[in-house]
């Protein structure tokens, strides 16, 4: 039996989930999506996933054509559908089927996808290592072009910087906002260690509103450590004792080398593996 894929309200066999070449989604990135994962069947902060892709949705204009409950209900269906209890998830809601022009409001009723599929993690080696990364030149959208927090279907933004990543050998790209100021990595969001206290960037530097990012604030803060968002520079990330980076597939990952400058000792550090193991204990239910 093969992966089975919730297309508009029904679960169809992966080769035979289609939208149309005039689907919205295809044409213009039209649309929003969603990333989640579950652990032992619990889809992790389900709630804030399905809210931050309603807002991304009203952000658009795009009506979701399920209530919240509705959605939920239909990912777990998904997942059950396949057998999968520990899983990666991928809700796409796109603005649907309309003509070749811009009018978005011709479309005849929005598309609503749900994949579940394995989780692509890094390499297990990495989290023992730590990343080698770079800052790319490509900057990151401006906050009033099209807003970060709005997790749409159109991810040339980060697409650009992926490439400049790979292009130098490394796996992730910090992106700086049109300030010159740190926003987020491609797929992740960004942190620093430094005395012993958090920074990561505010959602006004141009980030998506990550809920890793979120978890770790609350963990961290939870635990008694200093965790603020303030506005940080190349500097502060060249000369803290740790950086990390967070999102639901990666969870917590230690970046140990940036543009070539050393980052603390060179090794993934105690605040950051402390944080992944709190991290990983409420995932599963702990
Ligand atoms: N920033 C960007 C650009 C992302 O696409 C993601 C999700 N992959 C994140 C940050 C992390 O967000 P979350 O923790 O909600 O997965």
């Amino acid at each position: 039996m093969g992966l089975k894929v919730y297309v508009s309200g029904q679960l169809v066999e992966k080769d035979e989930a289609r939208i149309s070449v005039f689907d919205r989604g295809l044409l213009y990135g039209d649309g929003v999506f969603e990333g989640l994962r579950a652990y032992g069947g619990t889809i992790f902060r389900c709630r804030q996933h399905v809210d931050r892709l309603f807002d991304s949705a009203r952000a658009i204009a795009l009506t979701i054509p399920l209530t919240e409950d509705k959605l939920t209900q239909a990912m777990y269906d998904t997942l059950e559908a396949n057998g999968l209890s520990d899983a990666y998830l991928r809700v796409i809601v796109t603005r649907g089927v309309g003509s070749l022009g811009l009018d978005p409001f011709e479309c005849r009723g929005p598309r609503l996808i749900i994949i579940t599929d394995r989780i692509a993690l890094y390499p297990p080696e990495l989290y023992e290592t730590g990343l080698e990364i770079i800052t790319a030149a490509t900057v990151r959208n401006a906050p009033n072009a099209v807003n970060p927090r709005i997790k749409s279907l159109n991810y040339l933004n980060n697409i650009l910087a992926k490439i400049e990543g790979l292009q130098a050998g490394v796996i992730e790209a910090i992106m700086l906002n049109s300030h010159g100021m740190v926003a987020e990595c491609t797929g992740d969001n960004i942190f620093i260690a430094a005395g012993g206290a958090l920074a990561t960037p505010p959602s006004h530097a141009g980030i998506l509103a990550g809920i890793t990012r979120d978890a770790v604030l609350g963990l961290a803060r939870a635990a008694g450590i200093e965790a603020r968002e303030r506005d940080l520079t190349s500097f502060d990330l060249y000369a803290a004792d740790e950086c990390f980076l967070t999102g639901t597939a990666a969870e917590l990952i230690s970046v140990v080398k940036i543009d070539g400058r050393t980052i603390g000792d060179g090794k993934p550090g105690p605040l950051a593996r402390r944080l992944l193991a709190l991290l990983r204990a409420e995932a599963a239910g702990k």
